[in-house]
């Protein structure tokens, strides 16, 4: 008469799911479609609270019945493992003995939009692909930037708030909050963890932001460019490597060999960068992060990397063979006598960088708002690894070559000629520019404008000796991720074209030509009334008529266009997408957008763009 319930430890360790519809790129049939999760016992385990229980939640892995890994986690794992190993011995090699363990360092900082639940609904395009296909500009956008150092909106405050409660009982460590630069646009960043926490307490944000805005009935929109014309949201991640010793690898210092060891980590990274620039810009593709990258707003789509003015001018003075002294950290004297000398941790903010050094830690802002910070940082401390065992053998060399000379003289020299080697990829400019563009392309850097181009790069040997050789992906997983990735990208954009013709032949179109009716019925009625004037309805008739047939030829474009993609291999088809079917949905949406700012506002069908950015 006793209810039975049987619950053994290893149902925790280890357990089974179908994996039969989770994406494989391939890598697996139908009838191996076993896939088993096992507990990462270095990501704390933690209860989701719901209305009616509590869930214990195991951080796992998820690997296929051969082995494969289908998820994020274990290839991040395996290259936290690699950057460790490497780390490691390129310490031994410069007189850090005593460093047993290396770990990567993550804090993400994540932009988000919220908007109120009633527009939300209706709009089939946010519910849909997560971002608006049609929609005007208002008359104002962030052109004010009123919005960035404003007050934070009350009813924003109180869901703000309670996300940071949530966040704190699960042990996330929320810690900053405030408006970002669009309307409507805020930013939530932890303190920084273990990478591997740090990616998993992302997701988890992510989750919780999501039901602690429905609650407030606000919808969260995590889209890289939810809004066109104004700025999209990305997710910076803070990088950096530390010690098991308690030292952040990329802070300075204040002693020479403190300075050497940092040099040393900083040239490395610079080496993995400069290598691996397109397989770091393929790691935040996505058919969201299109609209973003490049836009004006955010980081182009050329990786570089910029050090800040004191740092590049070490490196200059290194490169030029000049001595430098203990590279002491500037420091800026405010000249006011209450406040003490600041040290100048980050020189200057170029936010025009898709990878900056920021004083203690790298910040890779080209990272998409929606992604998981873990396949980015993958290939990061990858490279990163690879550089380092590279950096190594060539210490081990030139120590061995210079038959017992001075051994940190050996080192510096390496490290000049890494900085003459790794040129290209520092810049110190505006990423924004078009002449960046030119430049970038003269150095050999790589220009990949759009994601089904920047996917090429898992193809590279580069790429693939690297995954290889540092143990993080085999040859059938980069396969694997090369396709998942192609496939989800078709996906979205041909669920964004579906969504483009429901919204343009069961919103659009009706609601204009209702509305063109109503017009030309009062054209008609006023003619019958003596002396009025009934001019203005005629112009607006015919504008709006012509506004409309061009809507129906734009979509007649659109349609013909994605029909020639149809008979196209996978990478083909979403090359075409790129390059033909996405202009043509800009061309249809621009024409879309010109009739909303027409059409009788009571006739427009759709939430407009003030509504939704500036009503709460
Ligand atoms: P900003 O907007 O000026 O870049 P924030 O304070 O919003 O700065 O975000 C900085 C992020 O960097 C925080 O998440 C912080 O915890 C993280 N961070 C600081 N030091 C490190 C480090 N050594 N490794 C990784 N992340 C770090
Ligand atoms: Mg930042």
């Amino acid at each position: 008469g006793l209810p039975v319930e049987k619950f053994s430890g290893s149902q925790l360790i280890q357990s089974e799911p179908d994996a039969s519809s989770f994406p494989s790129g391939g890598m697996r049939t139908t009838f191996e479609a076993r896939g088993y999760t096992g507990w990462d016992p270095t990501s704390p385990m933690f209860m989701m609270v719901t209305p009616n229980g509590r869930t214990l939640c195991i951080p796992s892995v998820f690997i296929s019945y051969h082995g494969h890994a289908l998820d994020e986690k274990t290839p991040l794992l395996r290259s936290v493992e690699a950057l460790s190993t490497q780390a490691i011995q390129l310490l031994h090699q410069i007189g850090d003995t005593n460093v047993k363990r290396v770990m990567a360092t993550l804090g993400a900082e994540q932009e988000y939009f919220l908007i109120d639940k009633a527009y939300y609904n209706l709009r089939p395009d946010l519910i849909l692909t997560g971002r608006t296909l049609l929609g005007a500009r208002p008359p104002k956008g962030q052109e004010l930037e009123d919005h960035y150092f404003g007050a934070i909106p009350s009813r924003v405050q109180a869901f703000m708030q309670e996300v940071e409660f949530e966040l704190y009982r699960l042990g996330v460590p929320a810690k900053t909050r405030h408006n970002e630069v669009a309307p409507a646009q805020f930013e939530l960043a932890p303190i920084f963890e273990d990478a591997n926490v740090s990616s998993d307490h992302n997701h988890l944000t992510m989750e919780v932001m999501k039901k602690v805005a429905e609650r407030h009935n606000f919808a969260l929109l995590l889209h890289e460019k939810p809004f066109a014309g104004i700025n999209g949201s990305g997710k910076h991640n803070n990088w950096s490597i530390a010690t098991d010793t308690g030292i952040n690898l990329l802070d300075p210092g204040a002693t020479p060999h403190q300075n050497l060891r940092f040099l040393v980590v900083l040239v490395s990274i610079l080496k993995a960068v400069h290598k691996h620039n397109a397989l770091l810009r393929a790691s935040i593709a996505s058919s969201g992060n299109d609209h973003r990258l490049g836009a004006n707003e955010a980081p182009p789509a050329i990786m570089s990397v910029f050090l800040g003015e004191q740092l590049s001018m070490i490196l200059n003075k290194i490169k030029s063979g000049e001595s430098i002294a203990n590279a002491e950290r500037a420091m800026i004297n405010l000249g006011v006598s209450k406040i003490p000398a600041v040290a100048r941790d980050n020189t200057d903010r170029n936010r025009t960088s898709p990878f900056a050094f920021t004083g203690n830690k790298f910040e890779f802002r080209a990272v998409g708002s929606s992604a998981s910070c873990a396949f980015p940082m993958t290939c990061l401390n990858a490279a990163v690894a690879e550089a380092m065992s590279e950096m190594s053998a060539l210490i081990k060399q030139k120590v061995a070559n210079s038959e017992g000379s001075d051994r940190d003289a050996a080192i510096l020299e390496l490290v000049r000629e890494t900085v003459i080697a790794t040129e290209a990829i520092r810049f110190e400019g505006n990423g924004y520019s078009p002449e960046w563009v030119v430049e970038a392309e003269k150095r050999g850097l790589a220009h990949l404008r759009n994601t089904p181009e920047a996917l090429g790069a898992f193809t590279y040997p580069s790429t693939k000796s690297l995954f290889i050789e540092q143990n993080v992906l085999s040859d059938a997983e980069v396969h694997s991720r090369h396709h998942v990735n192609i496939e989800r990208y078709l996906k979205k954009v041909e669920i964004e074209i579906d969504t483009m013709r429901t919204l343009v032949d069961s919103y659009v179109i009706p609601a204009v030509s209702t509305y063109l009716g109503d017009l030309a019925k009062s054209a008609s009625s006023l003619a019958k009334i003596t002396g009025v004037d009934k001019s203005t309805t005629e112009n607006s008739v015919k504008k709006v008529a012509e506004l409309l047939k061009e809507t129906s030829d734009k979509r007649s474009a659109m349609e013909s266009a994605y029909q020639a993609t149809l008979s196209a291999g996978e990478e083909a088809k979403a090359k075409a997408f790129a390059e033909r079917v996405l202009p043509t949905m800009h061309a249809l949406r621009d024409v879309c957008d010109r009739l909303e700012v027409v059409v009788g506002n009571a006739y427009w069908p759709l939430p407009k763009y003030r509504e939704m950015l500036f009503c709460y």
